[in-house]
């Protein structure tokens, strides 16, 4: 199936118009026209290289809310019509011991990424959001209220779930002291959850800027991370610190400001290792890592959302303007979450629709 979108043709290339072409739809797949994409700034990285593992050409975006054009003759699910979200993968081997469970981001072979990986059975390259249209199978596809706000909603289906998932696997709530580090995209979503979870907040941040929006987003407590003498009020307090910055830091800083037995989540993923001393982690100070979440809790995460009026702070962009986002999110520019209004881009690119099967288009 066509498709256009926007591309980088190698690492720190700008992103320019690309045409390609998608799988058919399957009998099990759904076809979205995209509505909004959201722009990560694991996008930036991607896009970049900074991880060492970009393919290209790619297509970014992997916070996309869309409406379903056409269904296979198997899918149960969804109609065409309805709201719909895809998240940061597409499919998984559905056998392994983290598939069984649910826990899809985690599949022992690898779960097919949105964007930079590879269709398991075709070996066709993926390509993300930032385009006229997706097909996807309807078990990694998202069930969206109409009662959201579809481009708030869009960044929760990475921001939102990554955030998500590390408070709720260690219960964060009331009677505890949380601290959310750094106020991006991640960051804005996670302290809206730990507040809504019951926990006091503390937003660590570099921004001074920053301090009336963390209040507002409903942090407690901001704390500027570069002022020492601020930072040392806070030290051995934190039940649990949810780690976004997306640049190198130094550990030692976050496990300092943990109390005995408190855990440090890592889900910022710098370009460089992050490093800290053994001795820091007495008292039994924990540090992990999470990734995303399984296809089951982003829904459970979604409608929690929904109900409870909860969505991102988005600045809404044309794609157009996409190189510019990214200079801004690498200045920490943006409140907080660059969200692309695909529609004007959809209607100057609809020649794909003719390509839609006949029977449900
Ligand atoms: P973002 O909107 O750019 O936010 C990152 C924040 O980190 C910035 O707003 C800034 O907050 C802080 N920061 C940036 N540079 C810094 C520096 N040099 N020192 C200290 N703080 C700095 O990015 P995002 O989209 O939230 O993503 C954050 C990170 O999470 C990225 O590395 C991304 O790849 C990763 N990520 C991981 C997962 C996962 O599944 N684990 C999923 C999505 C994204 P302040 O201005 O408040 O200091
Ligand atoms: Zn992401
Ligand atoms: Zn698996």
């Amino acid at each position: 199936m066509k498709a256009v979108g926007y591309a980088a043709d190698h690492a720190g290339a700008p992103l320019g118009h690309f045409e390609f072409e998608r799988r058919e739809q399957g009998v099990h797949d759904v076809t979205l026209e995209v509505l909004y994409c959201g722009v990560c700034h694991s996008d930036i990285h991607y896009v970049n290289n900074d991880w060492g593992r970009s393919n290209y050409p790619v297509v970014p975006g992997h916070e996309i809310v869309g409406r379903v054009l056409s269904v296979g003759d198997k899918v149960t699910r969804f109609s065409p019509g309805d709201t719909v979200g895809v998240g940061c993968f597409v499919d998984s081997c559905r056998h392994c011991f983290s598939c069984d469970e649910g826990e899809e981001q985690f599949c022992a072979e690898g779960p097919t990424m949105t964007y930079g990986g590879f269709e398991r059975e075709s070996q066709r390259p993926t390509f993300g959001g930032y385009s006229t249209n997706y097909v996807v199978d309807e078990k990694y596809t998202l069930k969206i209220s109409d009662q959201a706000d579809l481009a708030a909603t869009a960044p929760l289906l990475c921001a939102g779930i990554t955030t998500w998932s590390p408070l709720k696997r260690y219960q964060v709530g009331p009677g505890q002291l949380v601290g959310v580090m750094g106020l991006g995209g991640l960051g804005h979503i996670g302290v809206k959850f730990a507040k809504a979870f019951g926990a006091e907040v503390v937003m660590f941040t570099t921004s001074t800027a920053k301090t009336e929006d963390a209040k507002k987003l409903g942090a407690d407590h901001v704390v500027l991370s570069s002022d020492r003498e601020t930072m040392k009020a806070w030290t051995n307090r934190l039940d649990f610190l949810l780690d976004t910055v997306s640049a190198p830091h130094d550990l030692n800083i976050n496990l300092r400001l943990l109390k005995r037995d408190g855990v440090c989540c890592l889900v910022g993923l710098p370009d460089k290792p992050l490093s800290f001393s053994p001795f820091m982690t007495a008292g039994r100070k924990n540090i992990t890592g999470s990734m995303m979440g399984g296809i089951e809790e982003t829904q459970e995460m979604l409608d929690f959302c929904a109900e409870h009026g909860i969505g991102c702070d988005v600045e809404l962009i044309d794609i157009q303007s996409i190189n510019t986002a990214y200079k801004r999110v690498l200045k920490s520019d943006v409140k907080y979450r660059f969200v692309i209004d695909m529609a004007s881009f959809n209607s100057d690119n609809s020649a794909w629709k003719q390509s839609l099967p006949q029977s449900q288009g």
